[in-house]
């Protein structure tokens, strides 16, 4: 129990999204390989992607994925509501007085109100569009930040930009500091944002020339062969089969 609620290592089978254990090499459900260079047999990742939407999306994993981060992220709050206190009285920091008890009182309804917030504010927007990749740009940006004497310096990032067209002509700017979407998205992709409640996801219609996935949960990088993350466990939003 405690190790499914941290979270550690490959926790679902790639092909069949059951869980199972770590260090098995073999699924016990659909006898699947997890490591080595033979995991995908002689399947090659050109065109295992597929072309066309999707016909997963309203696939329970979703759903379930969002209930259980809520749930998690309210078990952590209630930790850390116990752990801070306990480790100021402890130390020293506050005592057990009027003023003591409204500092705990006040921390603790700092972290909640930010946690609430964060766990229950609506991710992105809820309506759908369709859209196609019409630029994508790198701009070198800095900021100030501070290091952990309070001196501030200056910090230099990459900002990387996708620039999407959407059906109503507007431009959607995916924005990200690392490059994993501007990698995998390409000037010219067909696109389609899925706004569903479950859902936050822009998937790309052809996948057939793609060696990777996200998954529309918890964001991981996957292998394209693979049918469902390793990760979370949800089913990867591929296409149908590609014929050449
Ligand atoms: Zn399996
Ligand atoms: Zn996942």
């Amino acid at each position: 129990m405690a190790k499914k609620l941290i979270g550690y290592g490959n926790f679902f089978c790639w092909n069949c999204g059951n869980r199972i254990e770590k260090g098995k090499k073999m699924c016990p459900f659909c006898s699947s390989k997890y490591g080595g260079e033979d995991r995908y047999g002689n399947v090659s990742a050109l065109g295992a992607g597929g072309t066309g939407w999707s016909n997963n999306t309203a696939h329970p994993c979703f759903k379930q994925y969002y209930k259980n981060s809520q749930r998690y992220g309210l078990i952590w709050l209630i930790g850390i509501s116990i752990l801070v206190p306990a480790v100021l009285l402890l130390s020293g920091e506050i005592k057990l007085e009027a003023e003591g008890i409204m500092v705990m009182v006040g921390v603790i309804a700092v972290f909640w109100s930010i946690g609430l917030i964060f766990l229950f504010k609506n991710r992105g927007d809820k309506t759908a569009w369709d859209g196609i990749v019409e630029d994508k740009k790198t701009f070198q940006k800095s900021r100030s930040r501070k290091d952990r004497e309070g001196r501030k310096y200056r910090e230099s990032y990459t900002e990387y930009v996708v620039y999407i067209r959407k059906q109503n002509n507007d431009i959607f700017e995916l924005m990200e500091e690392d490059s994993a979407q501007y990698d995998y998205f390409n000037i010219g992709d067909y696109l389609h944002y899925h706004g569903d409640k479950w859902l936050h996801y822009i998937e790309k219609y052809d996948k057939s020339l793609d060696t990777t996935i996200f998954c529309a949960s918890c964001r991981s990088i996957c292998d394209i062969r693979d049918n469902y993350c390793e990760r979370c466990g949800c089913i990867l939003l591929k296409g149908g089969k590609h014929v050449l």
